[in-house]
């Protein structure tokens, strides 16, 4: 199979068919219409095998994590996606792995209405890259940089599944069932927080998705706003399953650390609050308060119980291929 049949075969002319496309797959390059009032957003992800998915995920668990990755960062700006362009680098002409990996990247290109534009096909070591485009106002986009004192700090969903899912498979450590298959299909599977993106744009005065750990990435809003925050260790919302299986310190080191949960750490004052929490429940979405923006002081002071806390350990995750 030569690329040409291999993007015929698996690629073109699947998913969603949107009217802003001019011209798609199968010319030198994608045509697209970008609104008038609109600014074009970009995000690009690569995955490599071995660094952020195992030799023996299922092609279209790959699929999947690729564009809901990008469609995470979409989420934490506001944004709303529309086109994606894949490179992808295999080994070999797998068929089957191609279905598996084409059905994953469709199922949820066609969830969020992304239309695949185009992209590349090229032989080596198992890569995936995308690139996501699409649309937001001007003073609608989420930033890193607008936290202000008195904000609280809220994050969507709960923390700490991915990162016990790595744990298993890395140290062999055994888990019971419901909980190994409710974990590996959060590792697997994840959700973009994208309604929940929708409504935060019009209150939160900052935003960003959960990649590399909670406390990572909740410093990297303090470091852009040039602010401090209290946090609230015993009001973390942690995964059921995480609960289950591992000790409560364990549990907590892996929701302040662990990386790729992908849901949404975002500020927002108090006057503001009402609004996200009555259009939050509308859509189904949940919210948890774990603490607040201070002007003072450095870093993250993590308290529990209202008493000083600092036993947990606080680096950030490294993608598992670099541990
Ligand atoms: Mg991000």
């Amino acid at each position: 199979m030569k690329e040409f049949e291999l993007i015929q075969t698996y690629f073109a002319g699947r998913g969603p068919k949107r009217k802003d496309v001019i011209l798609g797959v199968g010319d030198d390059a994608a045509l697209t219409k970008v609104p008038q009032d609109q600014l074009l957003v970009v995000a690009t992800d690569t995955m490599v095998e071995n660094v952020h998915f195992f030799p023996d995920s299922s092609p279209r668990s790959i699929g999947h994590r690729a564009l809901a990755v990008n469609l995470s960062d979409f989420a934490a700006m506001g944004a709303e996606p529309a086109w994606a362009s894949v490179a992808l680098t295999i080994p070999e002409i797998n068929e089957e792995w191609l279905q598996g990996f084409s059905d994953g990247l469709f199922e949820i290109a066609d969830y969020y209405n992304v239309q695949i534009i185009g992209g590349d096909t090229t032989r080596g070591p198992l890569s995936v890259t995308i690139s996501l485009k699409g649309f937001v106002t001007e003073e609608k986009a989420l930033k890193r940089s607008g936290a202000k004192a008195g904000d609280w700090i809220c994050v969507t969903g709960q923390l700490g599944a991915s990162a016990l899912a790595v744990k298993s498979k890395i140290d062999g450590f055994k888990l019971d069932n419901p909980y190994l298959r409710n974990i590996e299909q959060r590792f697997n599977f994840p959700s973009a927080r994208l309604a929940a993106g929708q409504v935060l744009r019009h209150a939160a005065t900052s935003a960003i998705d959960v990649s590399d750990g909670f406390l990572q990435d909740l410093q990297h809003i303090l470091t852009a706003s040039n602010m401090s925050a209290e946090l609230y260790i015993d009001k973390l919302p942690i995964d059921e399953n995480v609960l289950a299986s591992v000790d409560r310190l364990e549990a907590e080191r892996l929701a302040l650390t662990g990386g790729e949960d992908y849901e949404l750490i975002f500020t927002v004052p108090e006057e503001k609050k009402g609004y996200i929490e009555q259009n939050a429940t509308a859509m189904g979405i949940k919210f948890t308060k774990v603490g607040q923006i201070r002007k003072s002081g450095q870093g993250i002071k993590m308290l529990k119980n209202g008493e000083c806390y600092t036993d947990v350990i606080t680096s950030g995750y490294q993608h598992f291929g670099n541990e």
